[in-house]
């Protein structure tokens, strides 16, 4: 039977999501405020509101057979109404209720046994006597792609940040000198059935995510870790649908957990090409009580890269696009019209066919490299 899916949000997960919605089945309808965002031209309807604007959920709610989510941004109170008169959210609004403040979230993880940094609330300056320097400063709410995450490398530093997030909220967390750092997507769906995608390397510069090479070079026991982390933590949310973890592989082989998204993520972008189910398609099929699809990789490996806004400007990048397919890259543009520092305008992905996992790994950072050459040149 067809079914409708709600998802507040209309930006690139949701346009995703929209792209493998007809192969499902499935009728999407998404929320948000802005005509020009990537989802909008392909959902099945879209009604016009901000993202916690509950009359607008109300909507979805009263079309749709079930809602889900492209951000973290919800207001839960109100969603609780909607829910308390039958609206149905996966993943359930009790499974998001721990996860939306940094802090909270943080909170629940170390309760539940997962190893994560020393952190704590900052409320007055004697909070940073536990820490020392370098340390990270995060909002406890409405941060993403690294928005809202400083790090500050000497005490010094504090009487000229500190006033620039006045009145807000903020987490302070022990900054880890990572290895590396991994994550993984895994789904789990109403029927209470299970998936876990490889393990990826992730990179970072300024606290945004730069590449992903699937899998990560790391040891099995590490998968194995990775993966009961990722088991555990579905199961102790009661979690329905696609979650995504970021993890630190510390210089002395130790696992961290950093933070956990509850949604599909740019860590599992890849999938689209790369696995015989994309993460989008595997949100679907989670959240409308289909059995989940065959996520095996298609090839021995995948790297993606974002294409990241370097100016103010609008422009279609259309030749520096054509040159980096060239290179036999996958070309995923989500048609903003505007261009702006740091902001994802797109990603592309590269099979990798090496079978060996080093050079596989070789070959993947090499072409990263070529093309954030092309893109940022
Ligand atoms: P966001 O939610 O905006 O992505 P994150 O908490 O994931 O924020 O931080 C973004 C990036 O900042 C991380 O991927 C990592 O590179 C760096 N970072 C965050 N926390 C720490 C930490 N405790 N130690 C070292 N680096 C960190």
């Amino acid at each position: 039977m067809r079914k409708k899916v709600g998802v507040i949000g209309g930006g690139q997960l949701a346009w995703m999501m929209a792209q493998v919605a007809p192969l499902e089945n499935i009728d999407l309808w998404v929320q948000t405020p802005h005509h020009s965002d990537s989802a909008v031209s392909l959902a099945t309807q879209t009604v016009f509101a901000d993202i916690d604007d509950a009359i607008a959920t109300d909507i979805l709610a009263q079309n749709c057979d079930v809602i889900t989510f492209e951000n973290e941004f919800v207001n839960l109170e109100k969603l609780q109404k909607l829910a308390d008169k039958g609206g149905c959210f996966y993943p359930r609004l009790s499974s998001l209720s721990p996860l939306l403040d940094k802090y909270e979230q943080r909170y629940f993880l170390k309760n539940h046994g997962f190893r994560v940094p020393h952190f704590q609330a900052y409320n007055s300056e004697a909070d940073f006597e536990s820490f020392s320097f370098p340390l990270v400063l995060k909002v406890r709410r409405h941060g993403y792609d690294g928005q809202g995450t400083v790090i500050i490398k000497h005490r010094e530093e504090l009487s000229s940040i500190l006033p620039k997030f006045n009145g807000i909220p903020l987490l302070i967390e022990e900054f880890i000198p990572f290895e590396r750092e991994l994550a993984i997507v895994a789904a789990r769906s109403v029927n209470n059935e299970i998936k876990i995608y490889p393990v990826v390397e992730t990179y970072q510069e300024n606290q945004v995510c730069r590449w992903v090479i699937a899998p990560a070079l790391i040891t099995l026991e590490q998968i194995k870790e990775i993966e009961a982390i990722a088991k555990k933590l579905l199961i102790e949310l009661d979690y329905v649908g696609v979650l995504a973890i970021e993890l630190f592989l510390s210089k002395n082989g130790k696992i961290l957990v950093n933070e956990t998204a509850p949604r599909t993520h740019n860590s599992g972008h890849y999938t689209l090409d790369a696995c015989e189910t994309s993460q989008f398609a595997l949100q679907l099929q989670a959240i409308t009580g289909k059995p989940l699809g065959n996520i095996n990789l298609k090839t021995s490996g995948a790297l993606m890269v974002n294409l990241l806004g370097y100016e103010s400007a609008n422009s279609e990048y259309l030749e520096k696009r054509e040159a980096i397919k060239k290179l036999g890259a996958l070309v995923h543009w989500y048609g903003k019209t505007e261009s702006r520092i740091g902001r994802k305008m797109g990603h592309v992905t590269v099979l990798l066919t090496e079978n060996n996992p080093e050079k596989r790994y070789q070959q993947g950072k090499l072409i990263a490299e070529k093309i954030e050459f092309i893109w940022n040149s």
